[in-house]
């Protein structure tokens, strides 16, 4: 039997479950990834919503981003972490904030870099990955 991959945020007080592995990787340098990390880019993993289980509570942020579209962060009311994005252009799906993993064991890197017209100057761009200057 697969080995599911399991998360959550930093004080445990929310948890998931990924019944799939990511559909897709992405690494984000927009701003609002940005401020809600607290870090110069987000590491974001794409899976459908079917395959996302979680316990606990989180606390959702409404958010327009750099695209204008409409995006809900939801995170750890308690200790901050920011754990899953769901957004307006992409129904059906959920999108995991893979720091929040336990282990990153095994897991696909990046296939896109998205935002790279905000991406900190000192960053060299990832090898083998495509680079879009917005969203694709
Ligand atoms: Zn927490
Ligand atoms: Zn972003």
């Amino acid at each position: 039997m697969m080995q599911y991959r399991k998360g959550g945020c930093l004080c445990g007080a929310v948890r998931y479950v990924l019944k799939a592995e990511p559909q897709a990787a992405a690494i984000c340098h927009c701003t609002h990834c940005q401020k809600q990390s607290g870090s110069v880019f987000s590491f974001n993993l794409f899976i459908d919503e079917a395959d996302y289980e979680q316990t606990g509570e989180t606390m959702v942020y409404e958010d327009r981003g750099n695209s204008g579209h409409l995006s809900y962060r939801h995170f750890c009311g308690s200790c901050g972490s920011p754990v899953i994005t769901k957004v307006e252009m992409l129904p059906g799906k959920v999108i995991v904030k893979a720091g929040t993993l336990d282990s990153m064991e095994g897991l696909q890197g990046p296939q896109t870099e998205i935002y790279t017209d905000r991406a900190v100057k000192w960053l060299e761009p990832f090898a083998g990955v495509t680079r879009f200057p917005r969203s694709p």
